[in-house]
């Protein structure tokens, strides 16, 4: 017997041209959504409206399982995330709410899980194809792991020459860590390798900037924005109009032998 249901929904980035439709149906049809403010504010108004119950961004435990007990009372139940809600967001609570709930109080729960479009895949496509080759993905933030770990694989992922993805770059909080992950990057890499800042993607006052391990400057990041650190391989050009665009190829040197 299927009592409610719950989907942990990937928002994509923003704005709703980068929703899937099954997003957008799952929210359709939600008599309750949960989710930190500022990502419920990122849903449009709906008819009939569902309850919004609003949390703070540090309660993910807290918001899976409320969202959990939800669906268990016969609920429809949408927990949002921003981007996809499998890449350093809210899936993950949920599944470990579900693992940890061994008593059969989610018994007959339906949850399931929308992906969404990540930050890092929406700012490469707008300058390009930063991604091309093989890549990672890391967040910066040392609340949820020792910054020791951060560092060490900041070392592995410079030495493996991989284009790296930094989510959670730097908050209030965290001032200094971004300054130590580039010194880190650029102790392997060139000063004129290509970086990506994408801040706000799909949002208003969306701003993307194409500038160098060299050149950045860190305070032109914020915590709303992903920045992309290119390889040995990564290029960027201005094109005839102006546009500048930034591409790893997909073929890789050959090693010498
Ligand atoms: N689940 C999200 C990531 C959440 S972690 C996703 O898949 O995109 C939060 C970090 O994601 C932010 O600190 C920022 O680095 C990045 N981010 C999320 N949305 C963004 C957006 N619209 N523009 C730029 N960066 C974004």
């Amino acid at each position: 017997m299927i009592l409610g249901r719950l989907a942990v929904v990937g928002l994509g980035p923003g704005s709703a041209v980068w929703r899937t439709p099954e997003a957008s149906a799952r929210l359709a049809g939600a008599t309750d959504l949960v989710g930190y403010g500022p990502y419920l504010a990122l849903v449009p108004e709906l008819t009939p409206p569902p309850v919004r119950h609003e949390f703070d961004n540090r309660e993910e435990a807290t918001r899976a399982q409320f969202g959990l007990d939800l669906a268990a009372r016969g609920r429809d139940v949408v927990v949002v995330s921003s981007g996809d809600p499998g890449i350093f967001a809210m899936a993950t609570a949920v599944v470990e709410e579900l693992h940890r709930a061994d008593d059969g109080r989610y018994r007959g729960v339906e949850v399931s899980i929308v992906p969404g479009v990540t930050a890092a895949s929406a700012a490469a496509a707008r300058v390009g194809a930063p991604l091309g080759h093989d890549f990672c993905c890391l967040s910066l933030s040392d609340v949820l792991k020792p910054w020791a770990v951060v560092e060490q694989r900041l070392e592995a992922v410079a030495g493996a020459d991989l284009v790296v993805a930094l989510y959670n770059p730097i908050s209030r909080h965290r001032p200094w860590q971004l300054g130590r992950a580039m010194e880190i990057l650029g102790g392997y890499r060139s000063p004129s390798t290509p970086v990506v800042l994408g801040r706000d993607l799909g949002r208003t006052g969306e701003a993307v900037q194409v500038t160098t391990l060299g050149a950045l400057d860190i305070a032109d990041v914020d915590m709303r924005t992903v920045v992309m650190v290119g390889s040995s391989t990564t290029r960027a050009f201005k094109d005839v109009d102006g546009h500048t665009w930034v591409y790893t190829p997909r073929a890789y040197p050959e090693a010498p032998s």
